[in-house]
Formats: C-alpha cells, sequence, structure tokens
C-alpha cells in the first residue's frame, strides 16, 4: 500500500498514485496553517480516471455479489483499524469538532458495512403477463444490472461519509467511480483510496481526482462514458450540473432551510437539548441543521428563555481538543457572509436573543427571534450557527410556513397530540417528516432525499443502488 506520508499528495488513477502539474495548499479552516498540497487535476487526468473507470466496468459487473461483499466489508475495517487518524483528518479539513468527526467515522464504517449487505440483495422481480390478452405463456422477470461509470462529486460538510453513501452503493451494485471530494476537505478521500487499494478492489474501480469542481465537472458531463452524476452539494451548482447532463442519470442531494414545529402542551425541557444540537452540531453545516424553529404562543417564551441558556453552555475553541462543541466555519469568507446575514436581519426588526458575533474564523451560536421570513437568514440555507425562533399561533400556521420555503429536505413536529402529528406529515413538503423530533435526524439505511431545490432522487444505501441500476425485463416465450 502506498500510504501518503508527505504533504504532497497526488491523485489515485487507475490504482496508481499520480502526480499532478499543478497543486494547491489546504488551509485549515481553524487557524489558517497549511495542512497539505493537494494536485489540481486538469482534463486530462480526469479523462484517464474516467478511462480506468471505464476499464474496470466488465470486471466489476462480472464480479459475485459475495466478493463485492467482501471488498466492500474490507473498506469498512480498514476505517476502524485507522479511527483515530480518520477523525484527526476530519477535524483538521473541515475544523469538525473531533468527538463529532469520530461519530462521522463511526456513521462511515457503518454505511460500508450497511452496502455490503446491500450487495447480497440487489434483484428484481417475476410478472404475470398473462395478465393481459396475448400475454399467455410468457415467463417475465427483471433484472437490475449496474448502470456503467459514476461520477460522484461531494461536499465539505460530512467529507467521508457523504462519500461513503455514494462509493459503498456504486460498488455494491458493480459500478466503477470517479470521486471528486470538495477542495476543503480531499485528504479524507485520499485516505478512503489507501484504505481501498489494500480491500481488493479491482484496479480503476475507485479513481479520486481533486481539484476544481468546474473543471472536473465539465469533463464528467461531457464524457458520454459517464452514465451518472451522483451529486451532493448547493443547488445553485446541483441545478447547473443537471441542466448539461443530457440525457445521464444525475441524482442531487442539495441543502435546505429545514424547520421544527412545537406544539402547546409538549414538555420544553425534553426537547431543549436535541434542538440546541440540531442547530449548532459541525457549527449549522448541516443539509439538514434545525434552522427556523415555530413554536406555539402559549409556550413561546419558556422555549426561548430555556434555548438560549443552553446554547450558552457551548464550548467554542479547537476542533481538535475533545471539549470542543463549536469550531470554525469553513471560511473566512462565510464567517462574514453569516455576519452580514444577521445585521441584516436586525436591521430589519429582527431580536438577537444570543451571539451574532465572531472572530476571524469562529461565528459564535446565534438565536433571533421575531425573524421576517423574507430575511435570508430564514428563507436562504445560512449553513451557519444561527437559528430562527418564531411565534405561532397554531400549528396549522406552522405547517404554511415550513412549507413556504423554496427547499424541503427534512422537517419536524412535536405535538402530544396524534392527530396533529398524522395532519402535519399529511401536509408538510418535504422528503422527511420527523414526529417528536428534530429534522436534523439521519442513520445511514434510510431513505433520503427532498423535494423543491433540495434535490431529486435517493440516497440510504438500498435507495442508491436503486438509483445507480437499470431494470432490464426479459421475456421467454414458452407458446412455440
Ligand atoms: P458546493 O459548493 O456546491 O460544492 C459541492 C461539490 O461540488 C464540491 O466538490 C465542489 O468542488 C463541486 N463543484 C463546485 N462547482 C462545480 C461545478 N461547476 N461543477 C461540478 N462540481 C462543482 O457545496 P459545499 O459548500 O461543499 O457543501 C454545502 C452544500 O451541500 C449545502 O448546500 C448543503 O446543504 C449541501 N449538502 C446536502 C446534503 C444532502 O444530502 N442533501 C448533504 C450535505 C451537504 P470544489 O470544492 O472544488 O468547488
Amino acid at each position: 500500500m502506498t500510504t501518503q506520508t508527505g504533504k504532497k499528495k497526488k491523485l489515485f488513477i487507475g490504482g496508481q498514485w499520480v502526480e499532478a502539474r499543478t497543486y494547491q495548499s489546504l488551509k485549515s479552516p481553524y487557524d489558517q496553517s497549511e495542512l497539505a498540497e493537494i494536485p489540481v487535476a486538469e482534463k486530462e487526468d480526469v479523462t484517464k480516471a474516467i478511462d480506468a473507470a471505464d476499464s474496470a466496468r466488465e470486471t466489476l459487473r462480472k464480479m459475485p455479489a459475495h466478493e463485492r461483499a467482501v471488498i466492500l466489508e474490507n473498506i469498512a475495517k480498514g476505517f476502524e483499524e485507522r479511527l483515530e487518524f480518520a477523525a484527526e483528518i476530519l477535524a483538521k479539513e473541515a475544523a469538525k469538532p473531533v468527538s463529532t468527526a469520530r461519530g462521522e467515522v463511526q456513521r462511515t464504517i457503518q454505511t460500508y458495512k450497511f452496502a455490503a449487505e446491500e450487495a447480497k440483495r440487489i434483484h428484481g422481480e417475476t410478472l404475470p403477463l398473462d395478465a393481459a390478452q396475448g400475454g399467455e405463456n410468457r415467463l417475465a422477470y427483471t433484472v437490475r444490472e449496474p448502470i456503467g461509470v459514476i461520477a460522484a462529486i461531494t461536499p465539505f460538510n460530512f467529507p467521508m461519509n457523504l462519500v461513503a453513501h455514494k462509493v459503498g452503493p456504486a460498488i455494491a451494485s458493480g459500478n466503477p467511480v470517479v470521486l471528486k471530494p470538495a477542495s476543503q476537505t480531499p485528504l479524507s478521500s485520499l485516505l478512503l483510496a489507501e484504505i481501498a487499494e489494500k480491500a481488493g478492489l479491482p484496479t480503476g474501480a475507485l479513481n479520486v481526482v481533486t481539484g476544481r469542481g468546474s473543471v472536473i465537472g465539465d469533463v464528467f458531463v461531457n464524457d458520454d462514458r459517464v452514465k451518472m452524476i451522483t451529486f451532493t452539494g448547493s443547488p445553485a451548482v446541483g441545478i447547473a450540473l443537471r441542466n448539461k447532463a443530457g440525457l445521464k442519470r444525475v441524482t442531487l442531494e442539495l441543502g435546505s432551510n429545514s424547520a421544527v414545529i412545537v406544539d402547546k402542551e409538549v414538555n420544553i425541557d425534553g426537547l431543549i437539548p436535541r434542538c440546541v444540537t440540531g442547530a449548532f452540531a459541525y457549527q449549522g453545516q448541516v443539509c439538514i441543521s434545525l434552522q427556523r424553529v415555530y413554536v406555539h404562543e402559549d409556550v413561546y417564551e419558556e422555549y426561548v428563555e430555556k434555548f438560549v441558556e443552553k446554547a450558552k453552555e457551548l464550548k467554542l475553541g479547537d476542533p481538535l481538543d475533545p471539549s470542543t462543541d463549536v469550531s470554525a466555519l469553513i471560511s473566512p469568507d462565510d464567517v462574514k457572509r453569516a455576519g452580514s446575514w444577521v445585521n441584516e436581519a436586525v436591521q430589519n426588526g429582527a431580536k438577537l436573543a444570543l451571539g451574532g458575533q465572531s472572530s476571524e474564523t469562529v461565528f459564535l451560536p446565534t438565536v433571533l427571534t421575531d425573524v421576517d421570513r423574507q430575511e435570508k437568514v430564514s428563507c436562504q440555507e445560512v449553513f451557519a450557527p444561527i437559528v430562527v425562533i418564531n411565534k405561532v399561533s397554531s400549528v396549522e400556521e406552522a405547517i404554511g410556513l415550513v412549507n413556504d420555503s423554496s427547499y424541503g429536505l427534512q422537517a419536524g413536529i412535536y405535538t402530544n397530540d396524534v392527530h396533529t402529528a398524522l395532519d402535519a406529515a399529511d401536509r408538510l413538503h418535504v422528503g422527511g417528516v420527523l414526529i417528536n423530533d428534530i429534522p436534523t435526524f439521519r442513520v445511514d439505511h434510510m431513505p433520503y432525499g427532498g423535494v423543491k431545490e433540495s434535490g431529486a432522487g435517493r440516497e440510504g444505501i438500498k435507495y442508491a443502488i436503486e438509483e445507480m441500476t437499470e431494470m432490464k425485463l426479459v421475456i421467454f416465450n414458452r407458446n412455440n
């Protein structure tokens, strides 16, 4: 195994570690120190990665399910063996507090294990063709075949587990992958390549190209051998990719401004710790981060007071310190953007109940109340530790406000009334409804994805495999 120990990293193409012509410096979001020099792939490098993936296609397609499962189990084991090292990578490149980073590595391990299990469950169905006149005496069944070369583009915020959500199901279903991780978080994908190299993957089945999204994305879009683009990231980039992708299959896991509704008569003490975690975990840089809270007027004052009290306990600091809850945003530009959105809301009448300030890199957990629905902190994806808590006079009103969004990933409702819960489940226009929980809940085998500008298609291994395979129909005519 080639372990990339030095600061200067290489691309992983066709089973080889390859130098690039140019490099860019990767800086720590927390203290801006240099972490590594990252290769900037050019068009030719990306084409070579697609060549390699294309040549692995037949090998993977013919590989028995039990062998694909063993490879995925080996990848899971590789992460298990390097758990602490992997968590440190996440803490350094993404400024993810190391206790949260460990959680991500554990989930990554589980995601590859789920993929190993699902590899053995890919099957079609038999069809009663004789239900139609003229369909008698025919045996019909479907099979699911691998789609072909898959290009995976991933964001910075869960750089290990969201990669696992693409590489895991792709390998499980017999598809080679070219992976392009976010420029701020390439180290976790290069670690995956090292682990995969040892796991028994055929040469070319996984390729990792780092560099500029626009350059690499254009090669993916324009190469006919790429049959699917699986993208997780911001709506602007995802929608533009889809518009250019022609007949390629494109799945989009995009952003949101997720909300929870708090009905009257619920036990506020019981839900505050969870709501505070939902709003501020990983500095709010989670696609289902709790951004908007709509609280019934009967319990509103109590909710705000207790929420602020709890949020004050969060410890800010170095992501490598195990006691840190909140660390740096991914870039100083994001700190400036978050500050300007908060200021704008306050100038327009919102009340600042907590935070609102920052250092150059760390934005303080921030609570705003009485925020107009047109404010950016409410209607756009804030992706920072900022939460809006507004008063409503009924769940009915709250459902209208939750749905008044261009996004729709997940939403939650806390209520003691089963009819209210079921009514909300019917009427909330999102990909997933959480009853008596925050929207910030995900385990890795559940179907996950959004409506509206939150995306198209579903992940969660079994569901991603459906997207990554083509259904083929076979009809055996027994009439002659
Ligand atoms: P981003 O800026 O859209 O980047 C995502 C990926 O797209 C990166 O690898 C980026 O590469 C690449 N990219 C940029 N421009 C491209 C182009 N023109 N063509 C092809 N690829 C291009 O998103 P981010 O800031 O990393 O991540 C945050 C976003 O992801 C948020 O909106 C969040 O909600 C969303 N997200 C969604 C989910 C979900 O499952 N729904 C999960 C996590 C995150 P570079 O880094 O090189 O620019």
